[in-house]
């Protein structure tokens, strides 16, 4: 059957409240979908729900969520114009990274809103929903560069978590953040071109280069 996008997104939010695919099952209290409206542009992937989200079933609702929605601030943007969610939907107990078999099980959740919602750019907040899409990168190095992953523009970012444990990251997630217009833009035209430009020829009409060995492509703004 072909689902429409929002009832893509009602249906993994309705099956993630009953989920038992996993362990994180039988410690939480209120499984956490993610939120924000169909039209958004931009898709922030986090880790997982911490103790506020836990207890109110939102995404980014205790002090990370703060500073998500003072940096969306800066670039204009109010937190229900974008898309908000992670790679597990269920806490880790004690906040404890989320395991291999966790992420694995819950992967197919994402990956439907990712279908569903095809966002013009993929934020990603720390390390696991980096390693999402670029397995093999390093966040100190890869944080704030634009990378398309299979047709999608992937933008890893430091966890505004990590930014609030470790305030020598925040500027630095600050400045990422400020490039998102500018990546907004760089998306919106490949899109744009996705549709008009024979698939064979797209690649060359876009700013993309290559890196020598990944099977990632490296994008540059200008
Ligand atoms: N940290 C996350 O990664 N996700 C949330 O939803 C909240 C805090
Ligand atoms: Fe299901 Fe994901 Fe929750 Fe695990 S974390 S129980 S896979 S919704």
């Amino acid at each position: 059957m072909n689902m429409d996008a929002a009832s893509v997104l009602q249906e993994v939010a309705q099956q993630v409240t009953t989920c038992m695919r996993c362990n994180l099952h039988f410690s939480r209290k209120n499984a956490v979908p993610g939120e924000g409206p169909l039209n958004a542009s931009i898709l922030f992937i986090g880790e997982g729900p911490g103790f506020h989200e836990n207890e109110q079933g939102r995404p980014f609702v205790g002090q990370a969520g703060k500073l998500l929605e003072d940096l969306l601030a800066k670039i204009g943007l109010k937190r229900d114009e974008v898309f908000i969610t992670n790679v597990v939907k269920c806490r880790p107990p004690g906040n404890r990274d989320p395991m291999p078999e966790e992420l694995a099980a819950c992967a197919e959740y994402l990956n439907r809103q990712i279908e569903a919602l095809n966002p013009t750019l993929i934020v990603t907040l720390g390390r696991f929903s980096m390693a999402k899409f670029l397995p093999l990168a390093r966040i100190s190095d890869a944080h704030g560069r634009p990378v398309r992953v299979n047709g999608r523009l992937i933008v890893p970012m430091y966890h505004p978590a990590a930014a609030l444990h470790q305030p020598s990251l925040k500027p630095t997630l600050e400045k990422d953040f400020l490039q998102l217009p500018d990546l907004m833009r760089l998306g919106g035209r490949a899109q744009e071109e996705s549709k008009i430009v024979e698939p064979e020829k797209n690649e060359s009409n876009l700013p993309f280069e290559k890196p020598a060995d990944s099977g990632a492509e490296q994008l540059s703004l200008f």
